[in-house]
């Protein structure tokens, strides 16, 4: 009888494919959820990291934007367990070495592990297989997330360290904050002199970036942190990684990519509900860019996931009609409440389920046959 059911399910699903390729979210309709009908295995991986993204921030946008969001055209859905090396609530440093290497390490952590030795990362090692690579985040690109994909440092607190590392590793396109970090650094050293003599375009701002068709982009949308969306960011983040999708999209071999919306776990650690909702949103709208390529393309697996919850953040009221959400919080730190996976396209059933989020590092490799040197 189940599996009958489960058949049903199916068959009603490809049935409405064709037509939910075309359906714009906006209003009250909900998504259906597209089943992938193209190749079996992805050329490219985009992993997008919602910063502090549990389910209740899901929620509140989701509410807020009347019961309907990009993330629900995901079909495949996961759960993660977040403990880092060394305590049950993870930070964004060793939660994202833990995507980007396999290994829990120690909170602080920057792609190294509990002995603060190095750890090659799924960046590193992509683009060492001649995949196209690159990182784009609201905050400074050598902020804990992105930092953790291509830098090696005992702590996150290390951003011009961070930011030098960027110079050894052949990465195709970063764009983010963080720009002093390269430009006015203690050791008088300007790195942005080194990316241009590697070949690289320094844009400074998203009409320089935007102007750019071909070739190496350091990109930076500010000095140090990136505004709240709330306060003049514009779309900074969805133009950031169609610009650099686009870029990467050259290489014939295919590419990886990281795209953090950065501030959601900025608006938990300030326990401000319009902060959090206001910067899903602004990520919900990149997702939906995102999975736009990636139904056209078919050769793009996209994987959408947080490190951790920020806030103990809960919905206590509020009116769906109304877009309204009352809510409380239990810390101005993170939890250690499991997060969602959402997966789309070739590779994504590998995804569902309930596992460690150093699985989301051998998922991924697995699926651009990839093998760490
Ligand atoms: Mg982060
Ligand atoms: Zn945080």
């Amino acid at each position: 009888m189940r599996r009958l059911l489960m058949g049903i399910i199916v068959i009603g699903l490809i049935g409405t494919t064709s037509c939910m390729q075309e359906q714009e979210v906006q209003g009250v309709e909900t998504p259906e959820p597209v089943v992938h009908a193209g190749p079996k295995m992805p050329k490219n991986i985009i992993f997008m990291i919602g910063d502090g993204m549990g389910l209740t921030q899901i929620s509140a946008a989701l509410i807020a934007q009347r019961d309907a969001l990009n993330l629900e055209r995901c079909a495949v859905i996961g759960l993660i367990k977040t403990n880092s090396g060394d305590n049950l609530i993870t930070d964004s440093a060793a939660g994202a070495t833990a995507f980007s290497t396999g290994q829990k390490t120690y909170n602080g952590a920057i792609g190294v592990d509990m002995d603060t030795l190095p750890l090659t990362t799924i960046l590193e090692i992509a683009e060492q297989s001649g995949l196209a690579t690159g990182l784009v985040a609201t905050s400074s690109i050598t902020h804990a997330t992105p930092a953790s994909f291509i830098s090696h440092q005992k702590s996150r607190m290390m951003d011009e360290e961070i930011a030098m590392d960027f110079l050894k590793t052949d990465i195709d396109v970063f764009i983010g904050g963080g720009k002093k970090f390269f430009e006015r650094r203690t050791d008088n050293k300007n790195l942005l002199d080194q990316l241009k003599s590697n070949g690289y375009t320094v844009a400074t701002g998203l009409e320089e970036i935007n102007a750019v068709s071909t070739g190496k982009l350091a990109g930076f949308i500010a000095d140090e942190q990136p505004r709240k969306v709330t306060e003049g960011r514009g779309q900074a983040l969805a133009e950031s990684a169609m610009k650099a999708i686009e870029l990467l999209s050259m290489n014939e071999k295919g590419f990886f990519i990281m795209v953090e919306g950065s501030q959601i776990d900025w608006g938990g650690h300030a326990n401000d509900s319009e902060y959090i909702i206001s910067e899903m949103e602004d990520f919900d709208y990149t997702v939906g860019k995102v999975l736009d390529f990636a139904e056209a393309n078919r050769e793009t697996l996209v994987i959408i996931t947080a490190d951790h919850e920020t806030g103990g953040y809960g919905i206590v009221g509020g009116d769906i009609e109304a877009g309204t959400v009352e809510t409380r919080f239990l810390t101005a730190f993170h939890t250690a409440t499991m997060v969602p996976v959402f997966a789309y396209g070739p590779g994504a059933e590998a995804f569902a389920g309930t596992y460690h989020n150093t699985a989301i590092f051998n998922k991924m490799m697995a699926s651009l046959e990839l093998n760490a040197n």
